[in-house]
């Protein structure tokens, strides 16, 4: 992830519609959201809810995940190359079959279509497996070479200064961003980087799994020096120093849960600064190699931990920092290499991520394709996926729940009018997108049939220059972090923009012929809700109307939502995914408001919707009231089984909860949930103390 301050979820249109499709949530008055016309009868199946997935035999109140998840969880089976299965995994499946599809008969048929060539030709290339056998090592030679330069701190930084410019990012990386005091800008960024393992506890902490997770990685960073030709012996000394240097990185980063505050990955200390206090750095040369020699605005997440590599780079043997730079470029390409470096590569994932088998050659390139083209890709995908009037509901979707959000700052009591004011500003300038862009990128390389590593390169260099490109320019607000057929969606704090792609806005989320309460729960709770909320979560509270990290609130508003927030803290540390694992509230407390406030605000936009219609809706569906369909609507979006590796990893290091908390967590702080399954107050998913931030 590139940009820091973006949250993610999780986890269209004709193309004749060439009207700006950024909008923002200023109510245009009058007319009521559309939504879908009025459904006639329609069974269970039609609503958009899976009856195989309910397990009737649990009892809602009690273990409602259960209720609505456990015909699912009960039979499911994970595939092998898969970390998790359930409704996520299933859309991204479909998508990865169906661009499957596109890219064979690209690659078999590239006629005369340049989009058609582009992607064939690199669909084709990454499928060459004897060719890249062949190539060997060969592509990543170059770096290797320049590593085996380094003989003092000089050296050193200018080996680091060529790995960056080839994406390669050993102690930190570089990006564009836009400077959090005056989003008009955008300016230089560094951040910390170089770590193999997911985050700086595996190399520090002694609890749980993580001392057994950190020797397979050494065992693993072994085995990787070995194909390099290295023997046991010297591999292992290799693998030592890398590991050496790991460590003493992780010692002066920052950890998750402090790089929730903005305020604390934010340092506008400008070439000038850096200059003066990491005078050691030829910060003018690093600069002049990234291909921005006259940038001088520039962000540091934290000083110190500069003036600490550096430190580093002059105390520590030439002999150990080569090893650690080579293990960075080992560890950066070994999936695009040969088959050797690809198994030994999927070591990791195995351990971390607990896939039994390599995913198979063709999703690999899917994803190559989607990573380096996506823009190209995606154009069939939304002609195909996201037709017809997809484009329109959604985002009448959103305007409703926007308008809920907008009815709930009116009536919060705890916000007084001080705040109440720029929140509702805040709301109004908030800005969505939906489906996909307007305007394509371009991906303006050279793409051979037959060299994967020479596009691969070329794709890495293109994407590099043009994010580096955007550093002094005006902000570019259409500039998609996601491509189309991604089943996420994302709110960007400096936006202040909401980015909804037509991957996820897909049956069993979303369906144009859905019951509305189910697309109400689903995608308007779920996905629109939860990014909306992110807005005004612990972090995105933090930014104002314009994307400016200022501090818009009253103290004692501000009191008030600390201290909700902290109820929402406390209630998820309690929950433990894997027996001695509990989940970290303070990490994953900004994804739990949004979830908590997404799913609250998106049924005050339907019960508002509802009343709105003159044609009644469709109260029951075999059985259930809409209500029920609403909440079973959110539920089995998360109807999920994950590998217990995968588990511990994300309780570890994901600011994401679990499926089932995802579910749990959240129903039993819905004012409306207990009554729609006539729970009895004080049962387990109605409890007496429950929390509320929005
Ligand atoms: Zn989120």
């Amino acid at each position: 992830m590139v940009r820091a301050m973006r949250t993610l979820l999780f986890v269209l249109v004709g193309l004749s519609w060439a009207a700006c499709t950024r909008e923002t949530a200023k109510p245009a008055g009058g007319e009521p959201a559309k939504i879908v016309s009025v459904p006639p009868p329609m069974t269970l199946v039609q609503s958009g809810i899976v009856p195989a997935w309910l397990d009737k035999a649990a009892d809602p109140c009690k273990d409602f995940f259960a209720y609505a998840c456990g015909g699912f969880t009960k039979t499911a089976v994970i595939p092998p190359d898969r970390s998790s299965w359930g409704a996520v995994p299933m859309v991204v499946k479909e998508a990865e079959e169906f661009q499957k599809q596109v890219l064979e008969q690209a690659a078999a048929k590239p006629g005369n279509d340049p989009v058609t060539q582009k992607i064939g030709a690199y669909y084709a290339a990454c499928m060459d497996e004897a060719a890249i056998e062949k190539a060997g090592i060969a592509p990543i030679q170059p770096l290797l070479d320049q590593v085996k330069t380094v003989k003092d701190a000089k050296s050193a930084a200018q080996v680091i200064a060529f790995l960056h410019s080839e994406s390669v990012y050993p102690f930190f990386n570089i990006s564009p961003v836009q400077d959090f005091v005056d989003a008009t800008q955008v300016i230089a960024g560094l951040d910390q980087s170089g770590l193999g393992l997911p985050e700086r506890k595996y190399y520090l902490q002694n609890t749980d799994t993580i001392p057994k997770t950190r020797k397979v990685y050494q065992a693993h960073q072994v085995r990787m020096f070995q194909l390099l030709g290295l023997d046991e012996k010297a591999a292992g000394v290799a693998a030592a120093n890398a590991y050496k240097v790991e460590t003493a990185i992780a010692k002066l980063q920052q950890d998750d849960v402090t790089r929730r505050d903005p305020h604390a990955i934010y340092h506008r200390v400008d070439r000038a600064g850096l200059e003066k206090d990491v005078a050691a750095f030829p910060w003018g040369d690093y600069l002049a190699e990234q291909t921005i020699p006259a940038v001088t605005a520039i962000t540091v997440n934290d000083p110190k931990y500069y003036v600490g590599i550096v430190k580093m780079l002059a105390s520590e043997k030439p002999a150990v920092l080569q090893d650690y730079l080579t293990w960075t470029v080992l560890r950066d390409s070994a999936s695009d290499l040969s088959k050797a470096w690809v198994d030994e590569a999927f070591a990791m994932d195995k351990e971390l991520n607990g896939l039994k088998e390599l995913p198979p050659r063709w999703r690999r390139c899917v994803h190559h394709v989607d990573s380096e083209l996506g823009e190209l890709l995606a154009q069939s995908y939304v002609k195909a996926k996201f037709a017809g009037n997809a484009k329109v509901s959604a985002t009448d979707l959103t305007k409703a729940v926007l308008g809920a959000m907008r009815g709930e700052l009116d009536a919060l009591p705890w916000m007084d009018d001080a705040t109440r004011g720029p929140a509702k500003q805040k709301l109004d300038k908030m800005a969505y997108l939906v489906g996909y862009p307007d305007k394509w990128k371009k991906y303006e390389f050279t793409i051979s049939k037959s060299d994967f590593a020479a596009n691969v390169r070329a794709a890495t260099k293109w994407e590099l220059a043009r994010q580096l490109a955007k550093i002094g320019k005006p902000v570019d607000r259409f500039d998609w972090q996601m491509t189309p057929p991604t089943v996420n969606a994302y709110y960007d704090s400096s936006l202040n923009e909401l980015v909804l792609p037509a991957g996820q806005l897909q049956p069993p989320f979303y369906g144009p012929t859905f019951h509305p309460a189910v697309n109400f729960g689903d995608t308007g709770g779920g996905t629109i809700g939860h990014e909306m909320t992110h807005g005004f979560d612990d972090q995105g509270s933090q930014f104002d109307a314009d994307g400016n990290l200022r501090d818009w609130w009253s103290k004692s508003t501000k009191a008030n939502f600390k201290t909700a927030t902290k109820c929402i803290q406390d209630q998820y540390s309690k929950y433990e995914p894997v027996p001695g694992v509990h989940l970290d509230g303070k990490l994953t407390s900004g994804e739990n408001i949004a979830d908590n406030g997404g799913v609250k605000l998106a049924y005050e936009a339907y019960k508002k919707w509802r009343a709105e219609q003159k044609t009644p809706v469709q109260k029951m569906v075999e059985g259930f009231t809409d209500d029920q369909l609403y909440y079973l609507g959110y539920a089995q979006s998360w109807c999920m089984k994950m590998t217990p590796e995968s588990l511990t990893t994300r309780a570890h290091s994901d600011p994401h909860s679990p499926a089932e908390f995802r579910v749990n967590g959240v129903v039993v702080n819905q004012p409306g949930f207990a009554a729609a399954f006539s729970c009895k107050a004080g049962s387990p998913m109605a409890p007496a103390k429950n929390c509320s931030v929005w």
